[in-house]
């Protein structure tokens, strides 16, 4: 295939139809068939990211800027959204930005609206323009018509200059009964395109006939004044002067209790959850949709503190602190070629699709689960068949169904009855078969794997394709010869440089300071994750010690550990090898009480209390900025996200910009990086946590 030629072809062909779908609001195919050409363009992008051409759709906003409005330039950014398919992308968006940030946030959940997008810019508290999001820094002029819309309030409660982000949409019931009374040929194909074509109308007459409405979701106050900090408090802002805000929220943080509270702090009605009530929230919303009175195609998940938000920024196509969640899973067609079978951490047997290659959600799939072999049988799968893949519920894709049997006459597979990796014979328990052998080589590599993974003990250096090596050379077996092995000896072999092994001793002897919490749920015991780690913990079971002894009706006694878990817990410390890997870790340091981790923790002077410090500016020693924040906020100081009246210090980095400008006119202190140090007492060591760790591949 000629790659550049089939990503002009792409190109052209996604352009044309975001013309139509946008502009004429009469879209020429499918969103599964457009998503499905744009996905296949993202592939293609990400394996020969030299070629990608400069107006390809993936690098900038679909526009919907026609030649019958005029062009007003936007003064704050109006892009789209990134998207994810399942609740496990979700997820990882929201991991990731904590890790990058390395401190609680909290998030933002809202409907994603199936409307037209659109800028409300007020002056002085009253509307002079509605403007579409056009190509996202240019968009059409269609005031006229906006001002038709009943929710769209032309004067604001305070005298304020603002722009507001929002979704034009009509309800399902307006739909219903402005298509019914339009000719055939006029006829929307849904409510999405109605608005959109209302909204483009040339007189504004036949617009007000059309019972628009909208949902506001973003406020962008001018320059230096004073901004709200969190999503919540825009929101509330917002509805205080006149917005119609959708009241359908939801409030994600650590606790439910947390995320009721913030609701309540910014006078929001909404639902309160914690991180791992995540499947709820989704679950419950895919069940409201069909009763809401207005088309919604996603939820959109968004960093709440809006000081994060500043630091993340924009990509040419989306902001980095938000994720759409979309309902509808995309879906592709490919030939399985083989199937692979695999052994995981427990011995639990997944047999894999290898497929042809094939583009799917902006990636190209090669494999996909199976599950099991019931699975396998209700699909009646064999090898050669065709079938149809889809991202659903799981950021690992599945086969999803048989479209066409194989031409070569092969049957349903079946898993052979013995341990693809230590031919030990399977067991079945429930709908899974098991390899029962604990010294099998896949099981412990997985355990090693899982240990160090960076969700638990954090050993950066150490990951499944390392320790791989490492076991096959004889030097890891169980996780506790991880503080034990002599890296040094592998110099030389496979790759492995002297730099790399210093790495890997510098991060295993920082996983001895990862909390109790973490090193409980990284022993690979059942029913103990990181949330019944917790559990356990808070319910005064906060040593290895006290856990190893624990009774059933101590277990059970505690909120959240039911009898099931409590009876596998309590079984799970009778096993030999769990005791020794406990007995080991204690000797290498590793923490096995509460206790051990507050005495890593000698809280700081505090040297900055009574002072607030606003940061601007990029910095050598604090990356992402947010750490130099933490030292002030460790140190008793307050942080804020603009320069007021109120403010003590400026700590300005390179480029510091109108902050720093803002600061002098109100005498505030700006202090530079290096006195920022002295100040906290760092001599200047580079502030990197990770100690410089390299990676192996
Ligand atoms: P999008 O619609 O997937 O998401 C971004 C938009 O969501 C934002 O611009 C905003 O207008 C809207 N939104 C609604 N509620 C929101 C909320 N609470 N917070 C923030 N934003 C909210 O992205 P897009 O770039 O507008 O459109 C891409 C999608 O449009 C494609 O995935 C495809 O499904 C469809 N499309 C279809 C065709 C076709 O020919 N059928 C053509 C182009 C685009």
């Amino acid at each position: 295939m000629d790659i550049r030629k089939e990503m002009e072809r792409l190109v052209s062909q996604l352009t044309e139809y975001q013309k139509a779908y946008y502009v004429d609001a009469n879209p020429l195919v499918s969103d599964m068939e457009y998503d499905r050409l744009y996905d296949e363009l993202l592939a293609l992008e990400k394996e020969h990211s030299d070629m990608v051409l400069p107006d390809s759709p993936t690098h900038r906003v679909g526009s919907d800027l026609s030649n019958d409005f005029p062009e007003f330039r936007h003064t704050i950014p109006v892009l789209s959204l990134d998207k994810a398919y399942s609740r496990d992308e979700v997820i990882a968006f929201m991991d990731k930005t904590i890790i990058r940030q390395q401190k609680d946030l909290s998030f933002v959940a809202e409907e994603k609206i199936d409307g037209i997008s659109m800028v409300l810019y007020y002056e002085k508290g009253v509307l002079v323009r509605g403007v579409t999001r056009g190509n996202g820094e240019v968009g059409n002029d269609v005031t006229e018509n906006i001002r038709t819309i009943a929710s769209v309030p032309l004067r604001l409660s305070e005298p304020v200059d603002i722009a507001v982000r929002g979704e034009v949409f009509i309800s399902k019931k307006a739909f219903q009964e402005v298509n019914s009374h339009l000719d055939e040929e006029k006829k929307a194909a849904n409510a999405r395109n109605l608005a959109a074509g209302t909204v483009r109308r040339q007189r504004s007459i036949e617009a007000a006939a059309v019972p628009l409405d909208i949902f506001c979701y973003e406020g962008f106050w001018s320059e230096g004044k004073e901004s709200p900090e969190s999503h919540l408090e825009i929101l509330s802002f917002l509805k205080n002067l006149g917005f119609k805000i959708n009241p359908h929220l939801a409030c994600f943080s650590e606790s439910e209790e947390k995320s009721r509270e913030m609701l309540k702090e910014a006078g929001l009605e909404g639902r309160a959850y914690s991180f791992s009530q995540m499947q709820d929230y989704i679950d419950f919303k895919t069940a409201e949709r069909k009763g809401l009175e207005y088309e919604i195609d996603g939820l959109v998940f968004k960093v709440n503190e809006i000081r994060v938000r500043e630091e993340l920024g924009y990509t040419e196509h989306h902001p980095r602190w938000a994720i759409a969640y979309k309902f509808e899973s995309p879906q592709a067609v490919s030939r399985l070629i083989g199937i692979t079978v695999q052994v995981g951490r427990t011995g639990r047997i997944t047999p894999v699709a290898e497929l042809e290659p094939v583009a799917l959600g902006g990636s190209t799939i090669r494999r996909a689960t199976l599950h099991n072999q019931e699975y396998i049988d209700s699909l009646e799968l064999a090898i050669g068949d065709t079938v149809s893949i889809v991202k659903r519920g799981d950021v690992i894709p599945q086969v999803e169904d048989v479209i066409e049997k194989n031409e070569e006459g092969n049957t349903v597979y079946h898993i052979d009855p013995l341990c693809p990796c230590c031919k030990t014979r399977l067991e079945k328990e429930g709908a899974h078969l098991f390899c029962p052998n604990p010294l099998c080589p896949e099981q412990e590599i997985g355990n090693l794997s899982f240990f160090s993974s960076r969700s638990q003990m954090d050993i950066e250096t150490l990951g499944p394709k390392t320790i791989r090596i490492f076991y096959d050379a004889g030097l890891l077996r169980k996780v506790e010869d991880i503080y034990t092995a002599d890296y040094a000896s592998m110099v030389g072999s496979k790759g492995i440089g002297e730099k790399t092994v210093e790495a890997i001793i510098r991060s295993v002897e920082e996983s001895k300071r990862q909390p109790f919490k973490i090193v409980l749920s990284s022993l690979g015991i059942s029913e103990i994750g990181k949330k019944s780690a917790e559990i356990l913990i808070s319910g005064g079971f906060d040593s290895i010690d006290k856990l190893e002894n624990a009774r059933l009706e101590d277990l059970v006694a505690i909120e959240g550990i039911g009898e099931k878990t409590a009876t596998i817990i309590i079984e799970s410390f009778k096993n030999q090898r769990l005791l020794d890997t406990i007995e080991a870790l204690k000797k290498a340091g590793v923490h096995m009480s509460s206790a051990e981790d507050e005495s890593d923790e000698a809280p700081l002077e505090k040297t900055l209390e009574g002072t607030v410090w606003c940061v601007t500016g990029s910095f050598e020693h604090f990356n992402p900025r947010s750490k130099a924040m933490e030292e002030v906020e460790k140190r008793g100081g307050r942080t804020v996200s603009s320069v007021t009246g109120k403010t003590t210090h400026l700590l300005a980095g390179k480029n510091g910009g109108s902050k720093l400008a803002e600061a002098e006119r109100l005498g505030v202190k700006i202090v530079s990086e290096e006195e920022f140090l002295r100040m906290i007492g760092d001599g200047g060591e580079k502030n990197d946590s990770k100690g410089g760790q390299l990676e192996l591949f």
